[in-house]
Order: structure tokens, then sequence, then C-alpha cells
């Protein structure tokens, strides 16, 4: 998924749509939620199919999901299947068409209607039982053999909607079953990008407006409002210097080594285990550049369990990539200004992301970093906040 918030330009919810806003619940799991709010930031824009028609246009997560399916067909075959939000439905199908003898396609949003209508007209009604509500309140008659979802927010996490997964693997998968995809990784790495400067750019242009505003309002209206000018220049400066921003990046705007942040076992992962993630990385520069910041991105693998491994290991990755990309894109996180790097500096960061006190499932990144250049000279360290909305 992905869809709520801040994707490519033109969309107009995100990936996986989040908007902004209150959520309730302080950062902690699902079940702490003012579930109304939720639905309002939340699914609502998953009820669209205007929404769902850009997931089912990504040809790379599509292509991922499908040949998991079908070519470990044997996970499939006369099983029982979960579908953790099912959306129009596609990945029930999909799981039906590789001989399922049951899937259940839950769906908290009216999606479920769309879904039940391609159920029947592809003729699975007799196998996927489409249940509309949260697979933290539905009930389902029996323990299943496999769990499939399609999860992954903006830079994986984002949307917190893998909780909703745990909590279904916890309550209804098999000692024995297996999850689909299997495993999930964050990466980060050093980026050059033209966007420090034009996002520095917008930021000062936004503030000789606000000036320009002031002037006008004084001598047109009468009332002063410079007082208001350190919140604006707050306000503006989240948006356009501390949000990180979605991108898709071209590989060789990668800079340095690429490093994983966070590894997770779709078995055994706990809500606890990626509420917060902590990592320390080390990034050592390829070329003589701009350090403009980092970018994050995620792979999610499908190996079945250890037990029963698949019998065709698949790979969906959101890196970099020449071609079209996926509508995950990248993270960005800029720095400002961009620090001149050489070939064999290293770049040493601590990494954070909590959950949003006032929404779950948005993001906040904290980068504490420090250049050491390859004669042993360190350079200034930075601290940054980053708001991933
Ligand atoms: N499986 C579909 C849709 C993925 S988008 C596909 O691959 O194309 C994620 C979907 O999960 C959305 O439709 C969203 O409404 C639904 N969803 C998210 N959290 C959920 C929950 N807790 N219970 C039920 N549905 C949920």
């Amino acid at each position: 998924m992905g869809s709520f918030g801040n994707g490519p330009a033109g969309d107009r919810t995100g990936p996986h749509g989040i908007g902004g806003g209150g959520g309730g619940g302080g950062g902690g799991p699902a079940a702490a939620v003012d579930k109304g709010v939720d639905f309002a930031n939340y699914f609502c824009t998953y009820a669209f199919l205007y929404h769902q028609k850009e997931m089912l246009s990504d040809r790379v997560r599509m292509d991922a999901y499908y040949n998991a399916i079908f070519q470990n067909k044997n996970h499939f075959l006369g099983k029982t299947v979960l579908d953790v939000g099912t959306g129009s439905g596609i990945l029930a199908i999909w799981s039906a068409q590789a001989g399922a003898r049951k899937v259940y396609a839950v769906e908290a949003t009216k999606m479920s209607e769309h879904a039940r209508a391609l159920v029947k007209a592809n003729n699975f009604e007799d196998v996927i039982e489409v249940i509309e509500g949260s697979m933290e309140d539905i009930s389902l008659p029996e323990k299943v053999d496999v769990i499939i979802s399609e999860w992954m927010g903006y830079f994986l996490l984002r949307e917190s909607m893998f909780d909703s997964v745990i909590c279904a693997r916890d309550r209804w998968l098999k000692p024995t079953g297996v999850m689909y995809p299997s495993h999930a990784r964050m990466w980060m790495a050093p980026i050059r990008s033209g966007l420090a400067d034009q996002k520095s750019n917008d930021f000062e242009g936004a503030m000789d407006d606000w000036h320009c505003f002031l002037e006008d309002t004084r001598i047109s209206y009468g009332v002063d409002m410079s007082i208001l000018t350190k919140p604006f220049s707050e306000e503006q400066k989240k948006w356009y210097l501390q949000t990180s921003l979605w991108n898709n990046l071209h590989p060789n705007q990668v800079i340095g080594t690429a490093a994983t942040v966070k590894e997770i076992d779709c078995l055994t992962t706990t809500v606890d285990d990626i509420a917060e993630v902590r990592s320390n990385f080390s990034s050592i520069i390829k070329c003589n550049t701009r350090l403009c910041g980092f970018s994050g991105w995620f792979d999610v693998h499908f190996r079945g369990r250890m037990e029963d491994p698949a019998q065709k290991e698949i790979e969906l990755t959101t890196a970099p990539s020449v071609d079209n990309g996926t509508h995950w894109g990248q993270q960005v996180f800029l720095l400002n200004p961009a620090v001149a790097v050489s070939e064999g500096d290293e770049v040493d960061v601590s990494f954070a992301m909590t959950r949003s006190k006032e929404n779950h499932r948005l993001m906040e990144v904290v980068l504490d970093g420090r250049l050491k250049q390859s004669s042993g000279n360190l350079l200034q360290p930075f601290r940054k906040l980053f708001y991933v909305e």
C-alpha cells in the first residue's frame, strides 16, 4: 500500500494515503487509537478505486506478489488463506486461482463491496469470503495456513498497518502457518539531490513573501502582524526543511554504501519491536560530491518459513532504480546545507524512528551524524529531526 500523505505530485493521497492531523492514541499500538478519527484520517482513502488502481498499476509490486503466489503454489493448494486488507480483492483472487480451499478477505472500508463484486465476477464466491471490518475486530471460523497482506507504507512502517497483520497472525495463523511476505528490511544511504537547494530556496521564497505580506497588511489594513513571523517561519521550516520527501531517485544519486537499519521476521516480530527503530550505521562515500542528505527505502521477501520454505524466493524492492520504480519511491531526508565530501570519507549515523504522538501512523526520524574525512579529520556533527508525513 502506501497511500496517505506525501506522495508523488498529482497523487491525491500519497502511496498508502494517510492524511495528516491528529489520530490520537499517543504512538501506541492500534488498539489504543480513536477508531473514528483513524477511519477519517487513514482508511477513507482506501475506499476509492482511484487509489486501489494506483497500487494495482505498480508493476513491481504486482509482479512480486503474483510471482510469490504462483511460483509457490504448494503454499496455497488446498490451504486456508487470510488476506489482511484485501482492498480490491486482488491477492485473495490470486490465492484462489493458485488453488486455495478457502480465502478470508478482510477489508475495513467499503472497498469490500467492490471486492465482493470482483470475486463474484471471477467465479470465486465459493472460495473467497469477503468480510467488511477491522482485522482487530472480526472473527474467523477457523485458523489459517497462510496470511497474505500488502501492508507496507512509505519507508516500510509509515501507516503502521503491520500492527494489524501482527494482530491477525497472533490470533489466526496456525502454528505451522506461513507469512506472505515473510521478511522485510529498511535501508538508508547517503545521497546527492538537487532537492536540497530547491527546498532551501522554497523556504527563503516563502519568508520573502511573508515579509511583503506583513508590509501590505500594515499599510493597507493598519495591523502589524510581525509578531507572527517566528511561528510562521517555524511552520514553513517544518514543511520545507524538516519533512521527508517522496522521490524516485536514480541509483547514481546514491553516493555511499547502503545500510540495513531494520530487519523484520514477519512470523515473530511484535508491535514493540517496530514501534521504535534505532540503529547505528556507517557508510563509505564512493565519489567526490556533495552530501545532500539520506534516502530511506525498503524491501520485502517471500521465503515461506524455515520448516516449509518457498519453492521460489521472491523479492520486492523499492531501492532506487533505473526503471520506473514503484509508487513507494524512496523517502528523502535532506540536510541543509549540503556538505562537500570525498571518496573514502565515512559518515556515521545514529538513526531513530518513532511514531508521532499525534498520529500513530506517522513517523518522526532523528539523524545524528558525523562525517569523518579519509584524512581522519572530523567535520561538524549534525543532528536533525524529520517528520515522515
Ligand atoms: N491487498 C490489496 C490492498 C492493499 S492496501 C492490494 O494488494 O492491492 C491496504 C488495504 O488494507 C486498504 O484497502 C486498507 O483499507 C486495508 N486495511 C488496512 N488496515 C486494515 C485493518 N486493520 N483491517 C482491515 N483492513 C485494513
